[in-house]
């Protein structure tokens, strides 16, 4: 066998990790295996993981009901194109989606990732208004403070302001942003915030083929959470305007923020929904944009009739029925009690970090807790205090935060707040 150190000099040279510089200069961890809440290192370490692989796997690793689908999906076939062919993983997950997001979204996109569905959002809705003759409403409107991927059309509506996608500016299609919403959850709504968004909106209306926001969690760009009010406003307004309205749930969905999607907290229905990460517990690369049946008419009156995009591993067998078996685990257990089990641990556990210098907030909504300071991270120091603690958490800019598996016991909930904490006061 490879040793550890080769097998890191190799992972140095030769692969290319998100986010980092080629040739690799931090080394990452090496992970030999992971089970239920727990990473095992090949050096003999075991982290009890608080970030459910970026937001994805909600029922943890190695969960027997999801290695049972796969291997059982595995034995009919793992994958057939999805053009002129269809198989039942996968109308029974559209169905499925369907059934579990607000009323009103009756089709679904399967797509390969989550950049990818809001590129296939953004098509919906720009195709929509080219079919029903107002070519001219192409552009995006967004809050500041969004990240929606990576991949070129979500880069255009992440925060412009000085973030890794500032490099990109003058390549990327022109936007509007307006300032993101007043933070909190529970605070009271700013109707004057409301009424700016209003502006905002009627004046763009002409050129706005949709507004695209993450509902109420906003995620990459700040781990930040605000009144759903905004959200619902956002839903009056767009249809007052003769504009389209995306909600991201990409990170929020499947119960992260304490309703199943974050919607529900708006009580409302955008036009296009897009999910992904927790949708096969993060066992395999899967997202889907769901639409209503005026968006679809609209595209088909078109003079190109169809939806312009068709991925090779659409509907990917194996990724659907994983997905259908992780939301079948989610849903025949009291998934809401699972999650405030894990708000009411980490608000206990991180509240400590409040009292700390150099601490700006500490906050907690459903099963995502942030410590932010006032001041950037040092990686090297945090990553050195959370490993020390027997944790995995990755913090970013001034940010160190959990979003841990929802089978995460209270044992492990307490273990990685101590470990944030501590890396708090020191990182
Ligand atoms: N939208 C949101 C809200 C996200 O949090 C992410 C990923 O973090 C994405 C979109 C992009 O998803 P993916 O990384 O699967 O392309």
């Amino acid at each position: 066998m490879t040793s550890q150190e080769e097998l890191l000099a190799l992972d140095a040279r030769h692969v290319w990790h998100p986010y980092g510089p080629m040739p690799g200069t931090v080394p990452p961890l090496l992970v030999r295996e992971a089970e239920g809440v727990r990473l095992r290192l090949a050096d003999g370490r075991e982290l009890v993981d608080g970030m459910s692989s970026w937001w994805a796997a909600v029922h943890g690793y190695r969960h027997p009901v999801l290695d049972a689908a796969l291997a059982e999906q595995a034995g009919r076939m793992s994958h057939v194109m999805f053009g002129g062919l269809t198989h039942e993983p996968a109308i029974a997950l559209a169905r499925t989606l369907v059934d579990l997001t607000p009323d009103g979204l009756e089709h679904v996109f399967l797509c390969d990732s989550g950049s990818v569905s809001i590129e296939v959002a953004v098509k919906m809705c720009m195709q929509y208004w080219q079919s029903t003759g107002q070519p001219a409403k192409r552009r995006l409107l967004t809050w500041r403070g969004g990240y929606h991927g990576d991949t070129f059309q979500p880069m255009s509506v992440c925060d412009p302001g000085g973030g890794m996608h500032s490099l990109w500016k003058g390549t990327l299609t022109e936007q509007v942003f307006v300032p993101e919403p007043p933070a909190g959850f529970d605070e009271p709504l700013d109707q004057s915030y409301v009424d700016m968004l209003a502006r905002e909106i009627a004046a763009h209306a002409h050129e706005l083929a949709a507004v695209i926001v993450e509902p109420v969690v906003q995620g990459a760009g700040g781990m930040r959470f605000h009144n759903p009010g905004y959200v619902r406003a956002l839903r009056e307004i767009t249809a007052e305007n003769g504009v389209l309205l995306i909600l991201d749930e990409i990170a929020t969905g499947f119960g992260r923020s304490g309703s199943l999607f974050a919607a529900g907290h708006a009580g409302i229905t955008p036009d296009v929904l897009c999910v992904g990460k927790a949708l096969t517990g993060g066992y395999l690369s899967m997202a889907a944009a769901l639409c209503t049946p005026e968006v679809a008419d609209g595209i088909s009156r078109g003079e190109l009739p169809v939806l312009a995009h068709g991925p090779t591993f659409m509907g990917n067998p194996l990724a659907s029925a994983v997905a259908n078996a992780s939301i079948g685990l989610l849903l025949d257990q009291d998934w809401l009690a699972e999650v405030r089990r894990i708000e009411s641990g980490l608000r206990s556990g991180l509240a400590p970090a409040a009292d700390l210098p150099g601490v700006r907030e500490v906050r907690v909504l459903g099963a995502i807790g942030v410590v932010q300071l006032d001041h950037p991270v040092d990686m090297a120091t945090a990553t050195r205090v959370v490993t020390e603690h027997g944790v995995w958490v990755r913090p970013f800019r001034d940010l160190i935060y959990t979003m841990p598996p929802y089978v995460s016991t209270d044992a492990d909930v307490a273990a990685i707040s101590r470990a944030i904490v501590a890396a708090a006061g020191e990182a």
